[in-house]
């Protein structure tokens, strides 16, 4: 029997699924999906850090249920969501004579999961897929909700499908492989769900953080509270017309500063994130909007998660601001050239604002940058 301490269903009629959160579920993973999905075979897409750290456990444990798998293996990195590497996983999988019965499996961090949960929507017009997270970021976020994709040349995940999961597996012995930077990368987006309209979750993250740091108790309930507002939120609004947009908190200046550092390791997604985040309750401060202390609160508990909340932080120089503003505007929550951001009244009172000021937003980062 499968050690599960948390199940989150997440009710979308036909599409509808589960989330599995246990301490092995790796090892399990043969015989949880044998008996799911009996008589499929498996194209098992990771990436190289992941394939030396975890690959071993879910092959044996597939092995050891009897079940068929191919694996493709990609280079780790932002830079594998891309046409080229999406070619390799698709022919790959035909190669592999996967049928459209049969089942994807994304072992890996947010890339893997972007990347295969897109090369499944397409492949054979579209194929079954799980996904099994091993990043933080991955397991609190990316992998519920079936948003897939990779990115252009004109910006991150700009090409993509909405294409959900049969089941996801968050197996939490695969973060202790993880380091340390790309978990406190993920801490983001776990303190993100508090901030956005939880700030009782919020408060309990300031008390447990050290117990979730250090792989205790607390981690397994994170990442369920955090998988459980995430499915509230898809199923309220799938497809990204409304409320979802709320999960893009600190995501517009975050977007704008990764994709100024050109996706790189100067600064993760997480981190990004986490500076926007700060940003996000400053600008809505100096609207006039959210009191300024709530801000300060947010960018300590960042900061004693390891994470930068200040663009100064960033290595090397960033770009101008009026190229930032650009990479704004282009972020695809731009509705005709009205810049819309998620801005807040305090934590946990995070909203939607259309047609925020150009001109509020550059005088703003002029003032932040360093
Ligand atoms: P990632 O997939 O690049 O993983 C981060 C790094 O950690 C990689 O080097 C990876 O090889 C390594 N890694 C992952 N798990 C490991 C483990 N258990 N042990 C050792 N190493 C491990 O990045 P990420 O932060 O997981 O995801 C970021 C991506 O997720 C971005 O592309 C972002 O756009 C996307 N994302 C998607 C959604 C969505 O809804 N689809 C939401 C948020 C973010």
């Amino acid at each position: 029997m499968a050690e599960i301490d948390h199940t989150v269903h997440v009710a979308l009629g036909e599409r509808a699924y589960d989330i599995l959160i246990g301490p092995r579920l790796l090892d399990e993973a043969g015989a949880l999906l044998a008996e799911r999905f009996p008589g499929r075979r498996y194209g098992i897409v990771t990436d190289e850090h992941v394939a030396k750290a975890q690959l071993p456990r879910l092959a044996a444990s597939l092995d050891a249920a009897g079940l068929e798998h191919e694996t493709i293996v990609l280079p780790a990195g932002e830079s594998t969501k891309s046409y080229q590497k999406l070619e390799t996983v698709v022919e790959g999988l035909l190669a592999a004579r996967l049928e459209r019965g049969d089942l994807v499996i994304a072992l890996g961090g947010g890339v893997i999961g972007d990347l295969a949960g897109f090369a499944s929507a397409i492949t054979r017009r579209g194929m079954d897929f799980v996904q099994m997270p091993t990043s933080l970021l991955a397991q609190v976020d990316s992998s519920v909700g079936g948003k897939t994709g990779i990115n252009s040349a004109h910006g991150k995940n700009l090409v993509g499908a909405f294409h959900q999961p049969k089941l996801v597996l968050a197996d939490l012995s695969t973060l202790k492989t993880l380091p340390p930077r790309q978990f406190a990368a993920g801490y983001a987006e776990v303190a993100k769900y508090g901030l956005i309209d939880d700030p009782g979750f919020f408060d309990w993250l300031e008390t447990h953080f050290d117990d979730i740091r250090d792989g205790g108790p607390s981690l397994g309930e994170a990442v369920a509270r955090c998988c459980a507002h995430k499915a509230r939120v898809v199923i309220e609004d799938e497809r990204e017309t409304g409320v979802r947009a709320l999960l893009n908190l600190g995501h517009t200046f975050g977007h704008a500063l990764e994709k100024d550092t050109g996706y790189s390791d100067r600064l993760l997604h997480g981190e990004g994130v986490s500076i926007g985040m700060v940003l996000a309750h400053t600008f809505s401060t100096r609207l006039g909007l959210a009191p300024g202390q709530d801000a300060g609160r947010v960018a300590a508990h960042l900061r004693r998660a390891g994470l930068p909340t200040t663009m100064a932080e960033i290595p090397g120089a960033l770009g101008s601001t009026e190229s930032l503003l650009a990479a704004i505007a282009q972020d695809k929550k731009v509705q005709r050239g009205a810049l819309t951001f998620i801005l807040t009244r305090g934590i946990g009172q995070a909203f939607i604002e259309h047609g925020v000021d150009p001109q509020a937003v550059h005088a703003f980062l002029e003032e932040m940058r360093p």
